[in-house]
């Protein structure tokens, strides 16, 4: 298949969409940006990539951390990781109060905002310090990127603190409940820490080769997670990754993959390769309007999905 070709067809033909929608600006930094950028990045098993649009510029991946932090946590606490989140889609905005009140302070998935934030309240007790925890968060990224200078935005990370008041809502919401075992400003900020770390589509689309090989980079060879827990990640992306747009996402892409408010998106193809997206500007559901049109696209045109 001449992936370049079909990449440049995709990039010309999602155009006339890059107006559409809104840059997340209830973080102010993220608003900063220039909101008509696109890019998209591919990585095959033997290391060949393709690239279109502004593929070595790094973003904000935000939400997308949380695929590397449930990862990380499902490989220490295993099955036990599902006694404190659940992996059901909400069917809620991804930072939603009302169901954790009904349910008892436990997330219904690691994807939302309450999930990852109890996920990070675990990698916290397991790492002992927010400095060792963010070292190790940063680190997996970096192995499974393959990519050394990765690293988060001050900026950014010190923006959402100061605007962070429905997070530490949520985090305090579940505190209440006993699923919080931190101290809550530490959980937050750690969390926030994590949403802030910035990767280019490049590093973003060989960073996803592990979870479509089972748990293992094809290129390294180094194993992440078992051949069980890459699977449950999959699921899980498949039908949490979009937030109460994942049914769409899964209808249009049919793809598992994970948005993140910085206006990038990662997809896996199980056996084949990792893809990664970027566009700033959102649809009503905080997933980039560009970016999915384009993955909607490139699984059109290449017949590769899941289904
Ligand atoms: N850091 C962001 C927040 O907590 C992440 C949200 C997202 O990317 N959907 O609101």
């Amino acid at each position: 298949m001449d992936y370049q070709k079909i990449l440049d067809e995709i990039a010309a033909e999602i155009e006339p969409t890059i107006g559409k929608g809104k840059v997340a600006d209830y973080i102010p930094a993220l608003a900063e940006v220039d909101p008509d950028q696109f890019a998209m990045s591919i990585t095959l098993f033997d290391g060949r990539s393709f690239h279109t649009g502004v593929s070595d510029r790094r973003f904000s991946i935000q939400s997308i951390s949380k695929l590397f932090t449930f990862t990380q946590a499902l490989g220490i606490y295993s099955r036990g990781l599902y006694e404190r989140v659940g992996v059901e889609p909400s069917g809620n905005p991804f930072n939603s109060l009302v169901q954790l009140e009904y349910e008892s302070g436990k997330p219904r998935n690691p994807f939302i905002n309450a999930g990852a934030i109890v996920i990070t309240d675990m990698l916290l007790s397991h790492y002992g310090s927010a400095e060792n925890c963010y070292r190790e968060i940063e680190a997996f990224v970096r192995d499974t990127s393959d990519d050394w200078s990765v690293s988060f935005d001050p900026v950014v990370w010190e923006s959402e603190q100061e605007h962070g008041h429905r997070n530490t809502a949520l985090a305090n919401l579940m505190k209440s409940f006993g699923n919080i075992r931190g101290d809550v400003e530490e959980v937050v900020r750690s969390y926030f820490k994590h949403c802030s770390i910035e990767m280019s589509t490049r590093e973003l689309s060989r960073s996803m080769l592990f979870l479509a090989n089972h748990g293992t980079d094809p290129i390294t060879q180094r194993q992440f997670v078992t051949t069980a827990q890459a699977k449950r990640v999959n699921a899980v992306m498949l039908t949490c990754g979009h937030y109460d747009a994942s049914g769409e996402f899964a209808f249009h892409v049919g793809l598992p993959g994970k948005s993140g408010v910085g206006g990038g998106i990662v997809a896996v193809v199980p056996k084949v390769m990792g893809i990664a997206v970027y566009s700033p500007r959102l649809n009503s559901w905080g997933n980039s309007y560009s970016g999915t049109k384009a993955l909607e696209l490139f699984t059109t045109k290449t017949g590769l999905s899941i289904f």
